[in-house]
């Protein structure tokens, strides 16, 4: 249905052989593009602007900080280096690929800003072939190799975070090794949205989804925590798979779409969707408040915790206190403060024989123009689950439309599809 473009970062010490291996993956594979950093370091000469570096001078970059441009940068070996974001995300939305050659602080910034990047460490096979390939090399002087193998220690502390390792002991290996990285992350269903093959079985389903071509789609996300110290919270059940799966959605059917997600066990959205993180619901109006300024609609499928407590404590609260109680006040309704200037699909949980009617009073209520109502009494869908099943509503008229049982992607397919249709019709009405 779609394949967004992947992030891969390979990282690890200088001298690891990051940007023989990267521009073999940029070589070998068609649609697969190098990311040009920008530094200010000076040029060594040889170094073309625009093809090794940009190179600009420590005014300029800052600038680009706090303007955002970077989507990580840190300081290596004395000079500032970073990444443009919004070129690597227009290249991915486009399904293409992105290598990126950067340093190990800048490989974690990568991954909390997207996590669905690929990060790989490189290492030689021990510290003594580090220092003969970083002397062979050339580039430095004695002084800057002994200071980068001096770093080469704090930066294999930081491996932990990254998904693979390679080590570029015969040169041959590690080419195969980034490769089969490289094709086994192309497979995975995260990275491909849904296959045109499994179309074929469901014709017809996922009319609808041109409507949101070109469109900005905002989709609220996960749970939210309020704190009752700094340790502990309140919050809901919630795994945010189905924020995600609606933000695929969205995104397979060419929309530009912005995640703002509350902490989640998933929240790796495909890298073209940009993600927001918050904590408390007051944190996700706000951040909201932002984001629906110019978006054509705001899917509400966060669970947002109703109440939160009058005050957090600070620090921990000790056992040894004894029993506590904690005064508890309700969090904003967030889509009736937003008071949102785009269309709003709401989300019901409900129990019980009245739900339909509860579900079309809430989405009165919230100003919605549609509301997908799913049952909690359901065994194995819904909340915490893969899967889920149920019927979106709509304002503008009594009809609806049952969406089966399936992965969470694929109920997500339907819905956007379903609403797509809806908003075309009353358009065109
Ligand atoms: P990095 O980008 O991590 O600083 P490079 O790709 O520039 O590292 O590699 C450092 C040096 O080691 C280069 O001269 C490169 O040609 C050489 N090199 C890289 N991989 C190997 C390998 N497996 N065996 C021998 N030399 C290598
Ligand atoms: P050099 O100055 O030798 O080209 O690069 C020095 C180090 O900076 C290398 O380890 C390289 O990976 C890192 N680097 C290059 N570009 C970037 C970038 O955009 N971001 C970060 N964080 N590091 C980078």
């Amino acid at each position: 249905m779609f394949s967004s473009g992947m992030l891969f970062v390979l990282a690890g010490p200088s001298g690891a052989g990051k940007t023989t291996l990267a521009h073999h993956l940029v070589d070998k594979y068609e649609g697969t593009e190098f990311s040009v950093s920008t530094t200010t370091r000076p040029s060594r000469g040889e170094e073309i602007h625009g093809e090794d570096y940009f190179f600009v001078d420590d005014g300029e970059f800052t600038r680009r900080v706090e303007n955002s441009y970077f989507l990580e940068w840190a300081q290596v070996h004395g000079n500032r280096y970073g990444t443009e974001g919004s070129w690597v995300r227009k290249q991915m939305a486009r399904g293409r690929s992105v290598v990126l050659d950067i340093d190990v602080q800048g490989a974690v910034q990568v991954k909390e800003a997207m996590p669905s990047a690929v990060l790989i460490f490189v290492l030689p096979a021990s510290s003594d072939v580090l220092c003969n390939r970083l002397e062979q090399r050339n580039t430095d002087s004695g002084k800057t190799v002994e200071k980068r193998m001096k770093a080469a220690a704090g930066e294999v502390s930081v491996m932990g975070v990254f998904d693979y390792f390679i080590c570029n002991d015969v040169l041959e290996k590690a080419k195969s090794g980034v490769e089969t990285i490289f094709l086994a992350e192309k497979m995975k269903l995260q990275n491909i949205g849904w296959p045109v093959q499994a179309l074929d079985y469901h014709g017809g389903y996922v009319n609808g989804l041109d409507f949101w071509r070109g469109k900005r789609v905002v989709v609220s996300s996960g749970p939210t925590r309020e704190m009752i110290d700094e340790v502990r919270f309140v919050s809901n059940r919630s795994s945010g798979l189905m924020g995600v799966s609606l933000a695929e959605a969205f995104l397979a059917a060419g929309a530009e779409v912005v995640l703002v997600s509350g902490p989640a066990f998933n929240m790796k959205p495909p890298g073209p969707v940009r993600l927001v993180k918050v904590g408390s619901a007051n944190d996700m109006l706000a951040a909201l408040k932002e984001e629906v300024l110019c978006a054509d609609l705001l899917v509400m499928a966060a669970a947002i915790a109703d109440f939160t407590p009058v005050s957090a404590a600070s620090g921990k609260l000790k056992r040894s206190q004894g029993g506590i109680s904690i005064a508890l006040e309700p969090t904003p309704d967030i889509t009736v403060s937003l008071a949102p200037p785009c269309p709003v699909l709401s989300f019901a949980l409900e129990y019980g024989e009245t739900a339909v009617e509860r579900a079309r009073s809430k989405m009165k209520r919230k100003g919605a123009v549609a509301i997908f109502l799913n049952m909690g009494n359901r065994p194995s869908e819904g909340m915490e689950t893969a899967c889920n099943s149920g019927t979106i509503l709509f304002a503008s008229s009594e009809k609806s439309v049952e969406i089966p049982f399936g992965s969470k992607k694929f109920v997500a397919l339907g819905i956007a599809a379903a609403l797509g249709r809806e908003m075309e019709n009353s358009d065109n009405g």
